[in-house]
């Protein structure tokens, strides 16, 4: 059975999508059978893992609107070594299309299920909102990886993200759990990152990963070439970080189980 995550924060550019797809790179080398589906219709996730979505003949819009299949909208990142359910403009639509219809909410989690045997992670690429598109997410999902950096508003934001997530789990999806804050972007030099760190660690203790990411702009560069980054410059320290994470998520869930 595959173990489904949301990436998501409901702020922009917090490093969902780069959590996402070098999670994603970072588990394939470790040999773990990796979907990634891209929920944003800006589709990052489906361009850095190297497939353009302007040539996407079907997408998790056609998934989620039940005119087609997982197993016949996937495509192959062949550089990240993992699946990918992409996501184009196209999905903008999605949103608006799915209110008058049955079951809107529970639309990906049904697709996910007649591929479930065949990956041992999926890993879902929330937009930056808590739109109908990611409680779709957080309906499939058995958990929720949260990206921040650590900024003085960053609590803040948290508190809505971790209210939806309640809210899910006592309505709607009950096997929902915070698996863990990630922290990413991180710059250890400057003391006000390291302090909120501090906190977090406070607040949320164990539900804190250990790994770190640290802002590293071969990470960055990596999207421009549509490879992950782990594969892009695997020396680099981000990738490193990546794939120690890609480890701390399997140990994770093996003491879960
Ligand atoms: P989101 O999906 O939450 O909007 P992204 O993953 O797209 O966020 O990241 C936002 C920007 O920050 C992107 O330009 C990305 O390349 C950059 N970025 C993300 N993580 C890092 C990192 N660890 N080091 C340097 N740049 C990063
Ligand atoms: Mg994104």
């Amino acid at each position: 059975m595959a173990k489904i995550f949301c990436i998501a924060n409901q702020k922009g550019g917090v490093g969902k999508t780069t959590t996402t797809v070098n999670l994603a790179a970072g588990l394939a080398l470790i040999g773990q059978r990796t979907l990634v589906v891209d929920l944003d219709p800006q589709g990052n996730a489906t361009m850095g893992s190297g497939i353009d979505k302007r040539t996407l003949e079907l997408s998790v819009y056609d998934v989620l609107l039940e005119s087609a299949s997982i197993a016949e909208a996937r495509r192959r990142s062949e550089k990240g070594g993992y699946d990918v359910l992409g996501a184009n403009r196209e999905l903008a639509g999605a949103e608006v299309e799915l209110v008058a219809l049955e079951r809107r909410d529970q639309r990906l989690k049904t697709a996910l299920a007649a591929v479930d045997g065949e990956y041992d992670f999926v890993l879902i690429d929330c937009p930056p909102s808590l739109s109908l598109l990611t409680l779709n997410g957080l309906c499939s999902a058995h958990g929720v990886v949260v990206p921040m950096q650590c900024e003085y508003f960053a609590l803040e934001g948290l508190s809505d993200l971790v209210n939806t997530i309640k809210q899910v789990h006592a309505n709607l999806n009950p096997s929902l759990q915070i698996i863990g804050l990630l922290r990413v972007m991180f710059d250890p030099r400057i003391t006000l990152q390291q302090q909120v760190s501090e906190q977090l660690k406070a607040h949320f203790g164990d539900k804190v990963f250990d790994t770190v990411i640290p802002r590293n702009v071969r990470l960055a560069e990596a999207p421009s070439y549509g490879v992950p980054g782990v594969v892009f410059d695997g020396q680099s320290k981000g990738a490193q970080a990546f794939v120690q994470f890609a480890n701390e998520m399997v140990k994770r869930l093996a003491s879960l189980r």
